[in-house]
């Protein structure tokens, strides 16, 4: 993928709007109870300060109402805390988008919530044709809104005089398409979570390009019922069996395989506090729930991935919330971590579950995108990239 980035620009006495990711969960007081997005914010805008540019700095906050901006909608609290991490002062710049305001060269001012501009989500042009007047150049660094389409990630990217990729936003763009378009192989995906449904574009995007696909979770219950086990009443969806033999189907011919699980972890009932049973698949009784992979697949599947060239993963492979059902992810997470791979993963269960088992710092790349990530894993173009492509193409 080819787009400008905002580290090769020359910035001195240039005015930078850079579009960041600073939406921090607060408390009902409005204090900040986690800023990892705004220390991840901080490397492009320092950048940009260093450079010598007017720096202007926006982002959305929760979900204002468009055009009546509420007192807990406001970015001061992120304002305060970006000064902090920044070491400088960060003014707030309440209705902006006519302009109207200074920003000196090397100064940082936090431009409000865009969400609550009249237009933002509906990537209105006349908007996005304002924003765009106030800087020479634009940098999206907001991975996590890039698979939406608004006044501040598309629009205003058509108009800047100059539009370019902020660092985080490069990252993220380098580490997905090195997984995915030209990587190491053998590649092994792993797709976990509850349900086929709201993976089913993601499987068969992925049967296409990997070598391996291994399924966990309630997928792995639908893939189990596919290949004709019984699963009592364990969370699945016995309508998509057929689609799970056309993603197995896809990979045999390729010579690979989707693994299912032999044996796997039961209960009688879906708590904290139920009763784990380890059981083959074949002994799966009317009553169980089958709420984890077994150890004995569990080695299996973390074999493979000790032999893998790169790994994508997305979903823990069990009810990892529960200790007695979370073996299964916890040895997949070491695998990964142990793996010489190149990984990746991304979603928030799975970003959970790896930091449960403490192996953050072991994974490649971490993806901060959610659904961003998840629609890049489908192979999705995500409007928010395309339009910097599509600037750098005809730049
Ligand atoms: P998702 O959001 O689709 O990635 O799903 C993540 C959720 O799937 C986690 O909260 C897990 O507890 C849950 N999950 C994983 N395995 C199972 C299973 N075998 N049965 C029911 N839920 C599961």
């Amino acid at each position: 993928m080819t787009f400008l980035r905002l580290t090769d620009l020359p910035l001195a006495g240039k005015r930078v709007l850079i579009r960041a990711d600073l939406n921090v969960p607060q408390d009902d007081a409005g204090n900040i109870t986690e800023d990892t997005r705004i220390r991840a914010s901080v490397a492009g805008i320092k950048h940009a300060v260093k450079a010598g540019a007017a720096v202007m700095v926006t982002s959305h906050l929760g979900r204002p109402t468009e055009g009546a901006l509420k007192p807990g909608d406001t970015l001061a609290p992120i304002a305060k805390r970006l000064s902090e991490l920044l070491g400088q002062p960060v003014r707030l710049v309440q209705n902006w988008v006519d302009g109207g305001f200074d920003v000196k060269f090397g100064e940082v001012v936090l431009l409000e919530n865009c969400r609550a501009n009249k237009g933002e989500k509906k990537n209105d042009d006349a908007l996005a044709r304002k924003m765009a007047a106030l800087c020479d150049v634009y940098a999206n660094d907001a991975f996590g809104t890039a698979h939406r389409a608004e006044a501040t990630t598309h629009g205003i990217a058509k108009y800047a005089r100059t539009a370019c990729a902020g660092p985080l936003m490069a990252a993220e763009i380098d580490a997905l398409s090195r997984a995915l378009e030209n990587p190491a192989r053998p590649l092994v995906a792993i797709v976990g979570g509850a349900k086929v449904s709201t993976k089913l574009t993601i499987l068969a995007a992925l049967a296409h390009k990997v070598d391996q696909l291994i399924v966990g979770g309630g997928i792995a219950n639908t893939f189990l019922l596919a290949a004709g086990n019984k699963i009592g009443k364990s969370l699945a969806e016995p309508e998509l069996t057929g689609e799970a033999k056309k993603i197995i189907e896809i990979i045999k011919a390729k010579g690979g395989a989707v693994p299912v699980p032999a044996d796997l972890v039961c209960a009688k009932e879906f708590s904290a506090t139920a009763r784990a049973e380890t059981k083959a698949a074949k002994d799966v009784a009317d009553d169980d729930l089958i709420l984890d992979i077994g150890p004995q697949s569990a080695r299996l599947l973390a074999d493979l991935i000790s032999k893998a060239g790169t790994v994508v993963w997305n979903g823990p492979v069990g009810v990892f919330e529960f200790d007695q059902f979370g073996g299964g992810t916890r040895t997949i997470a070491e695998a990964v971590a142990q793996s010489k791979a190149f990984s990746i993963a991304g979603g928030g269960d799975t970003l959970a579950a790896v930091a449960k088992y403490g192996i953050t710092d072991k994974i490649s790349y971490i993806s901060t995108g959610g659904g961003a990530f998840l629609e890049f894993l489908e192979g999705k173009k995500l409007p928010a990239i395309d339009i910097l492509e599509q600037r750098a193409a005809a730049s």
